[in-house]
């Protein structure tokens, strides 16, 4: 049987041999799978028979290489939590290769955990059950919450263990991505003054995701503006939901504007601004609230590598660097702002001031951030406030909080708005962590449902209403780990 429809198109693999190293995906005893995504392969042109046949499975255990792939390991440097690593690359995973899809998108095909590269360092190249199941979750409910991000297509357990602090059962994860470019991919080549490389880089990628840039009477500038764009309305999207990404290293930040790296993330139950569940972000460089200031810090690293092809005048360079960077805080702002307006049912532009005291009530009275606007949405469609007060730890609070909200919103008018910004339903940690602890018992059910469910999170189903509740005070994930 042909398993993919389309044939493979391996754009990257076709750029200089230094910008990746060809790899092969390691072999694994016993693969078995835990799930497919039918959906997505539809799209991509994948057979969705085949895709779970015993062929598949086994390319999706990274044993066998499908026809027109050319496996590849791809270069990237970063900052990780601020500290210049000149060296990643991909350890851990393996691009297959790249199809173009049925709206004519062209993806990567790549695999998680299939073992090591020479970009692996000290590490084993694979992945443990848990992390893969996480981040097939986690991305498939972002991408059906409507915020850009790479896909899950594929998991399968190798029948292998993995050495983490104990022993752990072995995983491969397929994703499907705009394309694997990072900040990170550009400060490789930036790092070692390669300005061919960066330029290529640079053609690739408006070729691939920003065509209209080509246009522009600078495509690099017109690229850096237009990678600002996409990640202040990536980061919008994020703190509108309560995620937290956890990880927003320069080799975390896709160029294509897709949530990319799914590791330690979190939704958060309670609101704070100051949030964070990775263990090691010690310092909360990466909290909820400080995540707009961190991307900016971030495209500014971008925006460094591409300093010798904006101008051959390094002031000159400089200078539209800076006012490119001099337009994201607007961008991340009126998003933001329109993002919560939303959440709230407030008509207008305006409501900034609103937005800010909402959220500090939030954080004093400890709310759960998605059940709170839930049932506001439910006042809104005319339920009484008894909900949305027991939230809240003194009702007062409450009572007086939605006296404000009545005096400026418009509940009737604004309605559908807020059922489109408001989700029933999120990947609640301790939900993924159940999942998980399922999974390690043999259990796969719990993360079938959960996937299942989080397909639909705006759309009312009592089967599903379990899958809402915050979690009982046992039960509350504090911390989550990269687990790699
Ligand atoms: P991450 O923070 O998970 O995005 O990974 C940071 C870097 O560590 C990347 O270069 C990864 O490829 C590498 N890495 C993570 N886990 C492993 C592993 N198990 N084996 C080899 N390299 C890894
Ligand atoms: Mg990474």
């Amino acid at each position: 049987m042909t398993p993919l429809r389309t044939p493979f198109d391996n754009s990257y693999s076709r750029l200089p041999e230094h910008f990746y190293s060809r790899q092969a995906p390691a072999r694994v005893p016993n693969p078995r799978l835990i799930r497919v995504n039918a959906a997505l392969a539809e799209e991509l042109g994948v057979d969705v028979e085949w895709l779970a046949s015993p062929e598949g499975v086994a390319v999706w255990a990274g044993n066998v290489v499908p026809e027109g792939a050319e496996p590849i390991a791809q270069a990237y440097a970063g900052h990780q939590y601020g500290g210049w690593v000149p060296q990643l690359g991909d350890g851990r995973a393996i691009l297959l290769g790249e199809v173009v899809d049925a709206k004519g998108r062209r993806r990567d095909i790549q695999l998680k955990g299939s073992g090591q590269t020479v970009f692996s360092r000290a590490g084993d190249g694979k992945a443990a059950l848990g992390p893969v199941l996480r981040e097939y979750l986690v991305s498939e409910a972002m991408t059906a919450l409507g915020v850009p991000s790479t896909r899950a297509l594929a998991a399968v357990t190798t029948g292998e263990e993995v050495y983490r602090e104990t022993p752990l059962p072995g995983a491969v994860f397929t994703r499907v991505a705009a394309s694997h470019i990072r900040v990170g991919t550009f400060q490789y080549f930036a790092a070692r003054e390669d300005t061919e490389a960066l330029r290529t880089l640079a053609d690739h990628v408006i070729a691939r995701h920003y065509p209209e840039c080509a246009q522009a009477e600078s495509p690099t500038l017109a690229l850096l503006e237009a990678v600002i764009a996409a990640q202040a309305d990536l980061v919008a999207r994020w703190l509108a939901l309560g995620f937290i990404h956890g990880v927003m290293n320069t080799d975390n930040v896709a160029i294509s504007g897709e949530t990319i790296d799914y590791g330690p993330c979190a939704f958060m139950d309670n609101f704070h601004p100051q949030c964070v569940f990775s263990a090691i972000d010690r310092n909360a460089r990466y909290a909820w609230g400080n995540q707009p200031t961190i991307c900016q810090w971030n495209l500014t690293r971008f925006a460094e590598t591409l300093l010798p092809l904006l101008a051959e005048d390094a002031d000159a360079a400089i200078a539209l660097a800076e006012g490119a960077l001099s337009g994201f805080g607007g961008r991340f702002q009126s998003r933001y702002l329109a993002g919560f307006r939303a959440k709230l049912g407030l008509p207008g532009k305006d409501g900034a001031e609103f937005i800010e005291a909402t959220l500090r009530t939030l954080a004093e009275q400890e709310v759960d951030f998605t059940l709170f606007f839930r049932h506001l949405t439910r006042i809104a469609a005319g339920e009484n406030a008894e909900a949305l007060v027991a939230l809240f730890a003194k009702a007062d609070a409450a009572e007086s909080w939605l006296a404000d909200w009545r005096k400026v919103a418009d509940p009737v008018g604004q309605r559908d708005a807020m059922r489109a910004a408001n989700p029933i339903l999120i990947p609640r940690n301790h939900r993924i962590e159940q999942a998980i602890q399922g999974a390690l018992g043999g259990d796969f059910a719990p993360f079938h449902r959960l996937v299942d469910a989080l397909a639909t999170p705006y759309t009312e189903n009592p089967e599903y209403s379990d899958l809402e509740l915050a979690p009982l005070p046992h039960e509350r994930v504090r911390r989550t780990f990269c687990g790699t």
